[in-house]
């Protein structure tokens, strides 16, 4: 008798634990990940085709299915964070980084797909494509991989793509999404304003940029509320601020600068915040005399679910899982996440899946990045059945 997904699944959590706990035991930061790619080139060597990255430990397996047709896009991420951390497992990293985000668990729920897809071919109406992508935590991994033609290796641009992310502060098993906006395009902003410095005991004789800098922080906010529509969200918050030396309080510096980290929901507001942004800081300054210069920094994209894919989602989720697991969110959320640039590229979603651990109130758990971020492996089962089913589904 022939297994369903959720039994293939299930039978390989086992496996997928194991492999998520040495993962977590090791992790890696940024675009370039060599010993998370072997341990992820030992797990699907023999599976399909594999294709590497050229400039980054990316990795992009192919598996071919029996019928020919079009392709479907898996994805999971590879990288972690520069946390220290503090959670007491057993197998706790111990190097300076953590996966506070649970890409490790995205890692083995890619494999586990991989696995179940690779001994499905028959029933495969075309190809899958299963991305293994570092440097998503800010790093822009994504948009390397495919400038790099990661989404060509089946030799056509998939019909559609998924990707899966854990929370360790939603309910055990719980998943969620959203047609429309998803996550935030999240970026940095950068504000420097130029005077000249002088004796602070005659401030007239200087042009004191650390006042000015002070205009523009205070009118931020305001022309948020006054400029955007308070529907469409806008969120400006400073992370920090540089101006003058602490050992002195008499000297007028040259320049002040803060940086703020920048969320939006619509790429017209993000058209929009450049130009007032610009228009409000360089007006300021020159109110006072001064100069200012502003930087948006390289943000992510909006990231939009497709209507038919959520749909899909939906179904798919009910007939694995059964009816309640599945739930539609009422708004997004303002966490920036670089599948937003697949999603650019190829319709498809991107799904949430709690990973709470039991006897926890989620309400009161540790958030995703942060150094008590525990993630409970239970989820990995569910989580490799469902980017296998969604795949299978895409191409029938
Ligand atoms: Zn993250
Ligand atoms: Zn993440």
């Amino acid at each position: 008798m022939s297994l369903t997904i959720l039994e293939q699944a299930h039978a390989l959590a086992p496996e997928l634990q194991i492999l998520r706990r040495k993962l977590h035991a090791m992790p890696e930061f940024g675009l370039q990940l060599p010993k998370t790619l072997e341990v992820i080139l030992e797990q699907i060597t023999g599976l399909g085709e594999i294709s590497l990255g050229k400039s980054i430990t990316s990795a992009v397996l192919l598996i071919k299915g029996d019928t020919e047709g079009p392709t479907v896009l898996l994805r999971a991420d590879m990288d972690a964070l520069a946390v220290i951390e503090d959670t007491n497992l057993e197998y706790a990293a111990t190097n300076g980084f953590m996966h506070a985000c649970g890409h490790d668990l995205h890692m083995a729920m890619g494999v586990g797909a991989a696995k179940i897809l690779a001994s499905r071919k028959s029933e495969l109406k075309g190809d899958v494509i299963i991305l293994f992508q570092p440097g998503e935590e800010g790093h822009h991994g994504a948009d390397v991989m495919i400038e790099e033609d990661a989404l060509m290796v089946s030799g056509s641009k998939p019909i559609r793509a998924y990707g899966l992310h854990v929370f360790s502060s939603y309910p055990l098993g719980m998943m969620g999404s959203r047609a429309g906006a998803l996550m935030a395009s999240a970026g940095d902003l950068l504000v420097t304003v130029s005077g000249s410095g002088g004796h602070g005991s005659m401030p007239w004789l200087s042009k004191d940029p650390i006042s000015v800098l002070n205009e523009i922080m205070s009118a931020i906010p305001t022309m948020i509320t006054k400029r955007f529509n308070a529907f469409d969200p806008v969120i400006v918050n400073i992370g920090w601020v540089r101006a003058g030396d602490p050992a002195t309080t008499n000297v007028i510096p040259e320049s002040a600068s803060f940086g703020a980290t920048v969320r939006v929901f619509s790429a017209e507001n993000a058209d929009k915040l450049k130009n007032y942004t610009q228009e409000l800081v360089s007006s300021i300054a020159k109110g006072f005399g001064l100069t200012a210069s502003v930087e948006f920094t390289r943000a992510t994209k909006v990231l939009l679910n497709d209507a038919a894919a959520i749909k899909s989602v939906e179904k798919v989720t009910a007939e694995l899982f059964g009816p309640g697991r599945y739930l539609n969110l009422p708004t997004p959320i303002a966490g920036g996440e670089d599948f937003a640039s697949i999603l650019a590229e190829v319709p498809g979603a991107f799904v949430f899946m709690g990973a709470c651990p039991p006897g926890i109130d989620h309400t009161q758990a540790a958030t995703n990045h942060s150094n008590k971020a525990v993630f409970d492996d239970a989820v990995l089962g569910d989580g490799a059945a469902l980017l296998a089913t969604l795949a299978i589904d895409a191409l029938s």
